[in-house]
């Protein structure tokens, strides 16, 4: 595919959808599908046997756990080919972490090490670099962690204290300063330290654990995620030699963001995993348990969550393997020969960095939602820790907090699409959506719906691009852009993937579609209410209530009885039905 033919970051807004160019869950390739189960078996038969012990902090055996997965190749999967790796695309990238995702502790552990512990030596190393220590990480001899974080800077790592001074003759610099919350701190033989130089050029650095002056302080007491290691990463005096200097001085803000970028994305396939594991246990349950002489399965309360779940997690799942076929189509019409390759792939990446914040609020939001409904269709059980949906509940909270909260997150969607628009890079500001609707396409009032919401966002974004300096503003719009991708990306794979699927699945995919539609609607709804009261008055106040009243006017008369059929798939297929 030619590079015309792709989207731009954010451009989703302004498109009528394309089917075309879409990537679905139901497209899984033969090999990407073999990967998956490969996981998923090691998952199954290496880390759930042992989980109460690798919840008990035992770093030896989840060091040893670690060396397993290395020994499937589970560690290469986004290493370049060149270092030794399998290169292997976004979706498959996403599919490994997806089923390693329900493992909680051991999944962080394991993103640690194969995403932000190695990915800056993998975008940034020099070759010398790489022959050093790519290899001891990719065959797991040697654990990686990513020290940006600080106690007084998380949200704002610019303004980091630590700092890098370099000596008179020039071989060395001599760090100093504290990094928080740091992943893989207890085992980690390499970190990657992000530290000004001269107290000024934010720069990031490899540093070995075996450096004197390094030193781990005591592990965190965490409300979840209780296998991790989480602790400070101490540096007095560490003299680290020139030659690790990761990158340009000056340049650690790319190095630490991009990797954030692809993290985010990697963070949402993570959780889509963990939601679909806590859907099954709450499926399983509500049909064993009875109440009333009835399973709770045959209550439509519990009914209408089990569907509700569905529709939140086809949303979630859907915008992820969009997103990750966004990704791998843009790479593919790199230059793999060229001298800057690893530049453009980060400017790939790059373009979708809207689309990767989209994702990890979206998908983190619903695992919360998730989780904590299937806690209480376990009622008080759900509080007791034998059963496994009070683990899932625990280890959800923290994914609204890393990889950037998603306050940040959300700030951040908004941010981007108006630097794009001043930019002219897309034209959100002349664009007033405009679309004749298809009354004769599949899903034409869901289509219809999508419409209006674009016309509005960009009605709303245009009018309130001047009070940008605004952060209440700024989330509104951006929640209405997560929620316009959601119903999007649900619509399109309904679309797409209900032309090959057999009878049931047809169904059950116009089903979700529906479903999805109206509780993505119902926060579209919600944001735009609220971004037109924060900043819109007079005529254009009274327009925008009309054009939500269009919005209100979607026809919902099969809502229930399209819930309930759902609710019976999930029953049916024991936990998320797709
Ligand atoms: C279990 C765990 C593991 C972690 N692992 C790592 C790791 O391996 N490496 C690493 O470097 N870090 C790691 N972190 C740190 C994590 O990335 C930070 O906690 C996160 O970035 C938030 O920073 P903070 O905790 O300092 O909160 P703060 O930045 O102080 O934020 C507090 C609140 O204020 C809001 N806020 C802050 N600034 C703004 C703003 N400008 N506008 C609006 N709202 C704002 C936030 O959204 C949040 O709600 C980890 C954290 C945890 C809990």
């Amino acid at each position: 595919m030619s590079e015309k033919n792709l989207l731009k970051g954010g451009e989703f807004l302004l498109s009528a959808a394309r089917g075309a160019s879409l990537f679905t869950p139901e497209d899984f390739s033969s090999e990407q599908r073999q990967i998956a189960e490969t996981t998923e078996s090691f998952v199954n038969n290496e880390i759930f046997p042992d989980l109460e012990l690798i919840e008990e902090q035992d770093f030896t055996l989840m060091v040893k756990k670690l060396r397993s997965c290395a020994d499937l190749g589970l560690f290469l999967v986004d290493i370049p080919e060149d270092c030794g790796g399998l290169e292997l695309d976004k979706v498959t990238s996403m599919l490994v972490a997806e089923k390693i995702g329900p493992t909680g502790s051991f999944a962080i552990t394991f993103s640690g090490q194969t995403g932000i512990g190695s990915l800056p030596l993998v975008y940034y190393g020099t070759a010398e670099q790489k022959h050093k220590y790519l290899d001891r990480l990719t065959c797991g001899e040697w654990i990686g962690a990513y020290c940006l974080t600080e106690p007084d800077c998380g949200s704002d790592p610019l303004s980091a204290k630590t700092t890098a001074t370099l000596s008179a003759d020039g071989s060395s610099y001599l760090l100093n300063g504290v990094k928080q919350f740091i992943t893989n701190a207890a085992f980690a033989d390499l970190f990657t330290v992000f530290a000004k130089v001269d107290g000024q050029h934010f720069s990031a650095f490899l540093v070995e654990r075996s450096m004197v002056g390094l030193s781990v302080g005591n592990e965190e007491k965490k409300m979840g995620l209780k296998g991790t290691s989480t602790a400070q990463v101490i540096l007095e005096n560490v003299c680290v030699p020139s030659e690790n200097l990761l990158g340009e001085v000056g340049k650690g803000h790319k190095i630490a963001f991009n990797v954030l970028n692809i993290g985010r994305l990697k963070l949402s396939a993570t959780v889509v995993g963990a939601a679909k594991a806590a859907f099954a246990e709450a499926a399983t349950y509500a049909d064993e348990r009875k109440q009333f002489g009835q399973p709770l399965a045959s209550f439509g309360a519990i009914r209408e969550k089990l569907a509700d779940m569905t529709g939140n997690l086809f949303a979630a799942e859907s915008l992820l393997y969009r997103i990750a076929g966004m990704l791998d189509a843009r790479i593919a019409t790199l230059d793999r020969t060229s001298a800057d390759y690893y530049e453009q792939y980060q400017g790939a990446i790059e373009e979708y960095a809207g689309e990767c914040a989209i994702a990890k609020v979206f998908c983190s939001n619903s695992l919360a939602m998730v989780a904590d409904e299937a806690l209480q269709i376990h009622g008080g059980y759900g509080y007791i820790k034998e059963y496994p949906v009070e683990r899932y509940y625990r280890d959800e909270r923290v994914n609204r907090i890393f990889e950037g909260t998603n306050e940040i997150n959300r700030l951040l969607i908004s941010t981007l699409l108006l630097r794009r628009a001043d930019k002219g890079a897309i034209d959100l500001f002349g664009a007033d959506g405009s679309e004749e609707p298809d009354e004769s396409v599949l899903f034409a009032a869901e289509y219809s719906l999508l419409a209006r919401q674009k016309k509005l966002f960009l009605m709303l974004f245009k009018s309130l691009s001047e009070r940008r300096s605004e952060q209440e503003i700024l989330l509104a719009l951006g929640d209405m852009a997560i929620a316009i991708f959601a119903l999007e990306s649900s619509l399109l794979r309904g679309t797409k993937s209900r032309g090959s699927a057999s009878e049931s699945k047809k169904s059950l995919l116009e089903l979700v579609v529906r479903v999805a539609a109206f509780e993505v609607t119902s926060c579209f709804q919600q944001s735009a209410r609220r971004a037109a009261a924060y900043g819109i008055d007079g005529e254009e106040f009274r327009t925008v209530q009309g054009m939500l009243a269009e919005i209100s006017a979607y026809p919902v008369s099969d809502l229930l009885e399209a819930k309930r059929q759902l609710a019976t798939a999930a029953g049916e297929a024991g936990g998320y039905p797709f």
